[in-house]
């Protein structure tokens, strides 16, 4: 039985006591072995580490009927402040509202008394990022793939009221079958009015649309995501972002200027070229619709492969 105890895993000594941290502020202690909630009803053993994010660390675990979730785990004590307990509350609400077949499902959410456990549907196989990283690019039919299941799960967020704010490739996890799972709605917003228009400027530099950094005034909508589609279409069938480059400063700059190439040492087609240009518009109000968008003859005129094969995890599928 191997377990993977965190970044640095202690040498496998299980009766060991537990060495002292190095940094203890960075570093909290692991979650109980054994993580169950106050009343015992809900147990889970810990069985390894699958990642961190910004207040976060995320464990595979066994319940008691041994089958694998995923589990976050958030240190009350980064929960100190008022906001940081809003946060992690909006979170909770709006992630356990939704249910869809390309969203990583929200099992349960309950605390002892160091943290608090949030169990989801378990996504083996990583993310989009980290196949794309092996891969280097996507070939134009697979990209149909994907982009269908993240528009698909965007649209039924967006009729939810559910704004994600923070889709990039890091956040589309990868169930065994291949199929696209939203996680990660630690910057999610509920609109409770029609109309209703969000202020806080927040996101991933690269994925960020041009409205939430340049017009706070009028603040943004459902169409933030709609910009994040269109970099993660174009980042699929070209391989970088298009707005990367060497800091944050000259990214925001880019995008303001709305200034990015497409490689000329391959060919991408011309539909593509042609949606992600409409979708990256910088005006929202003249962003196409999610409707629209799988209107576009990208979609209509290629192949839309069924399924991926797992094989394309580390190579291009033939779809011949
Ligand atoms: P944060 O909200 O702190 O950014 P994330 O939800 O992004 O945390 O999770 C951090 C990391 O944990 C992810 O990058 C990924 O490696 C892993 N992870 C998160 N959710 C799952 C899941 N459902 N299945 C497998 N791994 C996951």
């Amino acid at each position: 039985q191997q377990h993977q105890e965190g970044p640095k895993p202690p040498p496998k000594a299980p009766s060991s006591p537990p060495l002292p941290r190095q940094n203890s502020k960075t570093t909290p202690p692991s979650p109980p072995k054994v993580i169950s909630d106050k009343t015992g009803r809900l147990q889970f053993d810990r069985v390894g580490f699958l990642g961190e994010g910004g207040f976060a660390r995320v464990y595979e675990v066994k319940d008691q009927r041994g089958s694998r979730l995923a589990c976050k785990v958030v240190t009350k004590a980064s929960l100190k402040t008022k906001k940081a307990k809003t946060k992690l509350y909006a979170e909770i609400k709006i992630h356990r509202s939704l249910e869809h077949p390309n969203i990583v499902h929200f099992q349960e959410c309950f605390e002892d008394s160091d943290n608090v456990y949030m169990t989801l549907e378990l996504c083996p196989s990583g993310s989009l990022m980290d196949m794309l990283r092996r891969r280097r690019r996507f070939t134009e039919p697979e990209s149909r793939f994907f982009m269908v299941q993240l528009i698909g799960a965007c649209h039924y967020m967006h009729t939810h009221q559910v704004i994600h704010r923070d889709l990039k490739l890091g956040n589309l996890f990868l169930d065994a079958n291949m199929n696209v799972k939203v996680g990660d709605f630690g910057l999610a917003a509920l609109i409770e009015n029609p109309g209703e228009r969000k202020k806080t400027i927040c996101g991933t530099p690269n994925y960020i649309a041009p409205e939430v950094l340049f017009d706070t005034a009028n603040g943004h909508s459902f169409e933030v995501d709609t910009w994040s589609v269109g970099v993660i279409l174009y980042t699929l069938v070209v391989g970088r972002p298009p707005f990367q480059t060497k800091d944050v400063k000259a990214i925001y700059k880019r995008i303001r200027d709305n200034e990015y190439e497409f490689p000329t040492e391959r060919v991408i087609s011309s539909a593509v070229q042609h949606l992600i240009q409409l979708i990256l518009t910088p005006n929202p109000a003249e962003r196409p619709t999610l409707h629209e968008i799988v209107d576009h003859t990208f979609f209509t005129q290629g192949p839309v492969p069924a399924y991926i094969p797992t094989s394309a995890h580390d190579a291009p599928p033939d779809f011949r």
